[in-house]
C-alpha cells in the first residue's frame, strides 16, 4: 500500500489503460479520481474499485476545456486535499493520411492529447508547488518516437508531450515533483481493437516478445513511476513496448 493517504487523477479512466491504472493505484491505497469525458463509464470502474475495497470517484471532465480541468482540480482541492498524483491518459486517434487530413482532425487530437496535458498539469502544479512534492506521468506513445502511417496529428500530439514532460520535469525538480512520460508500443484496448486482424498480425511479427502489450503492462510501470521507489527519476521516457522499439 505504497500510495496509502495519496489523492490521484487520471484522465482517460472510464476504460482501457486509464481504467487499469485507476485499479491499479487504488490497490496500492491511492484515492483515484476518474476523470473522463465518459463520466458514465468513470463510474463503472469506480463501482468496481470500491467492491475490491479500494477508495475512488468519478468526475466528468473534457481535459481540452480550461474551465473544465480548472472546476475538476478545484473540487479535489476542496473536497479532499492538494492533488499528490496526475495521469495525463485521456487521448484520441483521428487517422488519415497527411494528404487527406482535415484541419478539425489535427486541431481535436491536438487538444485532447497535448494542451489537456498542459492543462491538468498547470492546475496540478499549482497545488503540488506548495506542498513540495507530486508526481505527473504522461501517458505518450511509441508512435511519438518512430512516428507512423497515417497518424501525422497523433505521432505530433506524442512527441509534443515527450518534450512537454522534459521541459515540466526540469521548472518543477527544485520543488521536489516530478514528472515522466511512459511510452506504450501497441496496446489491447479500444483504441487498437479497431485495426483489421491482418493489421494486428503485422504489428504483432514486429514485436520481438511477440504479443500486443496489456493495460497492465503499462499500469505497472506508472504505478512504479508515482512511487517512493522511483523517488530519483524525473524526465524520463520509459518504452512500455515488448522490444519492438529499441
Ligand atoms: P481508450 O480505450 O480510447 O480510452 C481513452 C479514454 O479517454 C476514453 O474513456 C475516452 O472517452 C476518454 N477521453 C477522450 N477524450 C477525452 C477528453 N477530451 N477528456 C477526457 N477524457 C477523454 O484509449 P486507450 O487505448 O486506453 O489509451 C489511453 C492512452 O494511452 C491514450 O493517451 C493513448 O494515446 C495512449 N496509448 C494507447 C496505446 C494503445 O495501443 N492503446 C498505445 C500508446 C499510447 P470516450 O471513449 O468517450 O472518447
Amino acid at each position: 500500500m505504497s500510495l496509502k493517504g495519496k489523492i490521484a487523477l487520471i484522465t482517460g479512466g472510464a476504460q482501457g489503460i486509464g481504467s487499469i491504472i485507476s485499479k491499479e493505484l487504488a490497490g496500492q491505497g491511492a484515492h483515484v479520481v476518474l476523470g473522463d469525458i465518459n463520466q458514465e463509464g468513470a463510474e463503472e470502474t469506480v463501482a468496481e474499485i470500491k467492491n475490491s475495497g479500494g477508495k475512488a470517484s468519478a468526475v466528468k471532465i473534457d481535459v481540452s476545456n480550461a474551465t473544465d480541468v480548472r472546476r475538476v482540480f478545484d473540487s479535489i482541492l476542496n473536497e479532499y486535499k492538494p492533488i499528490d498524483i496526475v495521469v495525463n491518459n485521456a487521448g484520441i486517434t483521428r487517422d488519415a493520411l497527411l494528404l487527406r487530413m482535415k484541419e478539425v482532425d489535427w486541431d481535436l487530437v491536438l487538444n485532447i492529447n497535448l494542451k489537456g496535458s498542459f492543462l491538468c498539469s498547470q492546475q496540478a502544479i499549482k497545488q503540488m508547488l506548495k506542498q513540495k512534492s507530486g508526481s505527473i506521468v504522461n501517458i505518450a506513445s511509441i508512435v511519438g518516437v518512430m512516428g507512423n502511417f497515417g497518424q501525422a496529428n497523433y505521432s505530433a500530439s506524442k512527441a509534443g508531450l515527450i518534450g512537454f514532460t522534459k521541459t515540466l520535469a526540469r521548472e518543477v525538480a527544485p520543488r521536489g515533483i516530478r514528472a515522466n512520460a511512459v511510452a506504450p508500443g501497441f496496446i489491447d484496448t479500444e483504441m487498437t481493437r479497431v485495426l483489421e486482424d491482418s493489421i494486428r498480425l503485422k504489428l504483432i511479427e514486429q514485436i520481438p516478445l511477440a504479443r500486443l502489450g496489456q493495460p497492465e503492462d503499462v499500469a505497472r510501470c506508472v504505478s512504479f513511476l508515482v512511487s517512493e521507489n522511483a523517488s530519483y527519476i524525473t524526465g524520463q521516457v520509459i518504452n512500455v513496448n515488448g522490444g519492438m522499439l529499441m
